[in-house]
């Protein structure tokens, strides 16, 4: 999507060789015509896929995920990250490895929001190691829904999230896909 390409040029900073800060207008200010956009290009590219539900992770997921619904005209759900004990049977729960802090979380899903009927496209704004991915991915199943594929905004392709995920047979589209990066170069993109 050259559109955002572009913006990741203009605005992305590049931290160290790994960490791309994308603050100005998706993961702090959010620019919402940005997002719009983003919405139509998932659209598109699930056409005729019959989603009927978006499914992401608190925290930075959730803005554009709601964006991005609006084009399915279908609701969102997120994993929430959970600090209190659920009581057993509510929820779906998993454990993610967080990339940008490093700590696992326990993230849930209300058994009431999800399930064998839902056609789930799961949204994230990034997708590194997978972890994030991973874990909606667990939740999907253990709801018993099926898994149409992901959404992702910035893949970094570097890393090895995208080919193990790809490898399970899930469907990942991602809008811009970074090849390389460093703080002296900028973002090299895939294609
Ligand atoms: P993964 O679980 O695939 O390793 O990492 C995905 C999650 O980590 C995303 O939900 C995103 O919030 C965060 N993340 C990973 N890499 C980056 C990055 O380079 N920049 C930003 N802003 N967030 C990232």
């Amino acid at each position: 999507m050259e559109l955002l390409k572009e913006r990741i040029r203009r605005d992305g900073i590049v931290r160290g060789n790994d960490v791309l800060k994308v603050d100005s207008f998706l993961n702090h200010q959010m620019d919402v015509k940005l997002f719009e956009e983003i919405g139509k290009e998932f659209a598109r590219r699930f056409d005729g896929c019959g989603v009927n539900k978006i499914l992401t992770i608190e925290a930075s997921g959730i803005g554009i995920a709601c964006v991005v619904a609006q084009s399915f005209g279908c609701p969102v759900v997120f994993a929430k990250k959970s600090k209190t004990k659920n009581i057993a049977g509510e929820v779906y729960t998993t454990r993610v490895v967080s990339f940008t802090h490093g700590n696992v979380s326990e993230v849930i899903v209300s058994k009431d929001f999800l399930g064998p009927e839902d056609r789930v496209l799961l949204i994230d704004d990034f997708l590194a190691n997978g972890a994030a991915l991973e874990g909606l991915i667990d939740i999907v199943h253990q709801a018993g829904a099926t898994l149409v594929g992901a959404g992702i905004v910035v893949e970094k392709a570097f890393q090895p999230g995208g080919d193990r995920i790809r490898a399970k047979g899930v469907r990942v589209e991602s809008l811009a896909r970074v090849a390389s990066m460093s703080e002296e170069d900028g973002v090299v993109f895939c294609d």
